[in-house]
């Protein structure tokens, strides 16, 4: 097991990070959200934590695949890896220049040396069983059928009703089980700076004969990829910040109840029991579990908003080893 490192924090942050309910999703929007989870992160570093970030891509993986879908009589589309590495540029970007703002506003650009996004890949299975059932939603909503069965056939993309109503393409969401660059964020992150990395996943490769890479038709979980940077970082805490201030049993029916500190075991319990649908809660507490089992100090899930008391500990849910 790696030595863990009480003073490294590894922060995930939502699709909400970036474009929360209600907005259209303009430039003007992307930057002050941005700005929003910039000042989180550097009042953390301002207390002498060193940070890696990563954040989600559904709704920007989503846009790519719309405009390479409207303009494809002239533009040949690109594949979904190739998309999910656009979304690392545009969110890494938005992240990178809102933590250098936010540390010249506080006269901290001399202390601090910045940050910096990668362009990450992440190794997935190629006999993972995800391959056969798709489950992630990307791209627009269709309500005619005949579009859905002529789109199908096109393009062999695979389509699932949306709980939200409507279809929906579906992409496979492979388990992650390695970083590919992990030594390259270690180098940044012990030079100072703050580092940027598995953006929306990650972008999904399968590991070929004599160690080549090949990207793939996949969007990874944030969540379970950002855990496995984490765990191989050393990280001691691991932060999910999402749109919801912590992790409910029985959520949304009456008697909701969040939990506050909970032990890995507990949490597991809960977790076999059905509580955390998949694609929502249900890898967030799957990534928090993998964690402390694989050795780290602490996991906590809470509100982007109240992000600096979660990472404090005084703040969502908080899960321990016991
Ligand atoms: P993100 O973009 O941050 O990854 P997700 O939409 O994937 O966010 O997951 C957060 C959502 O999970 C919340 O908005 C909430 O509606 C939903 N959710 C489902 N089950 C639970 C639960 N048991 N406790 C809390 N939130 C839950
Ligand atoms: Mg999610």
């Amino acid at each position: 097991m790696v030595r863990r490192d009480e003073k490294l924090v590894f922060i995930a942050l939502g699709g909400n990070a970036f474009q929360s309910k209600g907005d259209r999703g303009t430039p003007e929007d992307y930057w002050r959200n941005a700005t929003a989870a910039a000042e989180t992160i550097v009042r953390i570093v301002e207390e002498g934590y060193r940070v890696a970030v990563t954040h989600g891509n559904g709704p920007q993986v989503g846009i790519i695949s719309e405009w390479m879908e409207g303009l494809k009589a002239r533009i040949p589309p690109q594949t979904l890896d190739i998309a999910g590495s656009m979304t690392q540029g545009w969110l890494g970007y938005l992240l990178v220049q809102a933590i250098h703002n936010t540390l010249a506003d506080r006269g901290l650009v001399d202390r601090v040396r910045g940050a910096v996004a990668l362009v990450n890949r992440v190794a997935v299975r190629e006999d993972d069983p995800a391959w056969q059932n798709p489950t992630k939603f990307i791209g627009a909503w269709y309500t005619d059928e005949a579009e859905v069965e002529r789109l199908s056939k096109e393009k062999g993309w695979v389509f699932k009703r949306d709980p939200r109503g409507g279809w929906r393409r579906v992409v496979p969401s492979p388990d992650p089980y390695r970083n590919v660059e992990v030594e390259a964020v270690k180098t940044l992150l012990s030079n100072g700076w703050i580092v940027v990395a598995s953006g929306g996943g990650g972008i999904p490769v399968v590991e070929k004969e004599r160690g080549k890479l090949v990207g793939c038709e996949a969007v990874i979980d944030k969540d379970l990829a950002g855990e496995v940077l984490a765990t191989a970082l050393g990280a001691g805490h691991f932060v999910i910040l999402t749109d919801v201030d912590g992790v409910y049993l029985d959520f949304g029916r009456d008697g909701a109840r969040r939990l506050e500190r909970v032990s890995v075991d507990e949490l597991e319990q809960y977790y076999r029991e059905g509580h955390f649908p998949p694609g929502s809660m249900g890898p967030k507490v799957l990534a928090s579990i993998r964690f402390i089992r694989h050795g780290g100090l602490r996991a906590a899930i809470g509100h982007l908003r109240e992000g600096y008391d979660v990472v404090r500990g005084v703040g969502g849910t908080q899960v321990f080893p016991r």
